[in-house]
């Protein structure tokens, strides 16, 4: 049985509630272990202890940070059958996606170690009686509040350019994929010498440890990763204190097939956007807008490598379960507005069952065809594998649609026509526009959204300038 505490200051640290909550296995329904519950005074204690550490770290130069940060990447590499295991246990995913997101955890820490070296200030000529440069400076503690849907990677991409930079951070995964990301910090802590309290873990309920740690007030930033609804209340409480925040929150994805596509490969791809991970992923392309004069030939391809998905337990399914019990209710309500709203599905549109899925939480990868944009189904987000098909006119019309939504995080272009594609990704309104394949980019491209996506960046050199503060000195000679 799993037994989930606190890692704070290069120590365990039981809740000083006492309480634990139960984690139960996606795959089976059973218990699998315990998390903490933790309560303010931990995460006050957290956060003094993460304070403390903030001199002699920032004070590093940043290539010796570098070489822990380094240090911790090789380690991970070589830890899929310990890190990448708890994190597929915990969430469900598949274990053959395993090496590839560890490979990814790790590099983020490379890519921030190395690029903190050439992270340098300018010196600005107003002559020779001044001397003017301006530097970065480490915001201080750092709180990093992580989703359930990628643990370890998601954390990786805030705390690796926080670290870089010699800030110290406090993580808070969700209390649902807690383990991973404890056992990340005491590697990086106990095996790749990462000074104690530089990178602690507090794990138990976000809506009693967030509000906490936004108020605190040596928490100096907070890297925020999750839901519209969480990410709102922390800007609120982020507004009275002025506490800068990077919010990476949900999508609603447009992925657009144009006529002169390849249509077998626009049929994979759209497959993969929409039931990876089963459908929790924020950029997910779950609105697929497909033109009009090829609509039944592409969706006839489409719907038939949806029905070639192996979604199930064993280390090769092609995706998992749903990694919490809420969110696989949530999902099957679905099913339900799309029925009142006159949709059939194509294909899906239930719990998959049989006998060696058991009790776990397994839904049908779905498809809905004559969606209209206005529909609940195109409008909201699901985090879950259904998506909807909306036909659409020409590239006037696809724009219209596409950018008719309250999100903004990435979006999908299928299309030889080159003019076409950068006309297309000019207009439209979204973080991140993937052509002619659909993934979720690289460490090295910077990753946030337009409108209620979301603000800030993460990924890529943008993210070294929030996690530092510009500072300009002016020297009269
Ligand atoms: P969530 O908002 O419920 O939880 C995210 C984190 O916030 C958890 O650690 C949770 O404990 C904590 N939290 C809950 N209430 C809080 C509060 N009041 N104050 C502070 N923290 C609080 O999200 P989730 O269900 O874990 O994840 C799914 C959501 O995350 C989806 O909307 C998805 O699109 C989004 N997401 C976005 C990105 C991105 O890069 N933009 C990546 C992954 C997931």
């Amino acid at each position: 049985m799993l037994k989930v505490e606190s890692y704070i200051a290069g120590a365990t640290l039981p809740p000083c509630t006492g309480h634990f909550v139960d984690k139960i296995d996606p795959r089976s329904g059973e218990k699998m272990g315990e998390i903490a519950n933790s309560g303010p005074q931990d995460v006050e204690f957290a956060i003094e202890n993460a304070n403390e550490a903030v001199p002699a770290w920032r004070d590093m130069r940043p290539s010796e940070r570098g070489r822990i940060l380094i240090e911790l990447a090789r380690i991970v590499r070589q830890s899929v059958g310990r890190i990448g295991a708890l994190e597929s246990a915990e969430t469900g995913k598949p274990g053959q996606e395993m090496a590839a997101l560890m490979d990814l955890t790790a590099q983020y820490f490379e890519y921030y170690a190395g690029l903190v070296n050439v992270m340098d200030g300018e010196v600005i000529n107003q002559g020779p009686n001044y001397h003017v440069y301006t530097r970065r400076d480490p915001f201080g503690v750092i709180g990093v509040i992580l989703p359930w849907n990628a643990p370890l990677h998601q954390a990786a991409r805030a705390i690796a350019p926080a670290l870089a930079t010699g800030n110290t951070v406090v993580a808070k995964p969700s209390e649902h994929t807690s383990a991973s990301l404890v056992e990340l910090a005491r590697i990086a802590v106990e095996e790749a010498g990462l000074p104690p309290g530089v990178f602690n873990v507090i794990v138990g309920k976000g809506s009693v440890i967030g509000p906490v740690m936004a108020r605190h007030p040596l928490m100096r930033k907070i890297s925020f990763t999750g839901g519209l609804t969480a990410g709102q209340e922390l800007g609120r409480i982020a507004a009275e204190r002025i506490l800068p925040l990077t919010l990476e929150l949900g999508g609603k994805s447009a992925n657009i097939v144009f006529n002169d596509a390849d249509l077998a490969a626009a049929a994979k791809g759209a497959t993969r956007a929409f039931t990876w991970n089963s459908g929790q992923w924020c950029a997910a392309g779950t609105r697929l807008l497909v033109q009009e004069d090829i609509h039944d030939q592409f969706v006839e391809k489409f719907i038939a490598e949806v029905a070639a998905l192996n979604v199930g337990p064993d280390f090769d399914s092609t995706s998992g379960p749903i990694t919490t019990e809420a969110q696989f209710k949530k999902i099957q309500s679905y099913f339900e507005v799309a029925e009142r709203e006159g949709l059939k599905p194509a294909i899906g549109g239930k719990v998959a069952t049989g006998e060696h899925l058991g009790n776990g939480w397994y839904i049908e990868p779905t498809v809905y065809t004559g969606v209209h944009n206005d529909m609940t189904l195109a409008r909201e987000e699901i985090f879950g594998p259904i998506v909807c098909v909306i036909p659409f006119k020409d590239e006037a019309d696809a724009l219209r649609i596409a950018n008719d939504s309250e999100f903004g995080l990435g979006a999908g272009i299928w299309s030889r026509d080159i003019g076409r594609v950068h006309r297309v990704a000019a207009g439209l309104d979204a973080g991140r526009i993937v052509v002619n394949e659909y993934s979720g980019g690289f460490v090295q491209t910077p990753c946030g959204g337009f409108k209620q996506s979301g603000y800030g960046r993460e990924q890529g050199i943008d993210a070294l300038s929030h996690y530092t503060q510009l500072k300009s000195v002016i020297i009269r000679l």
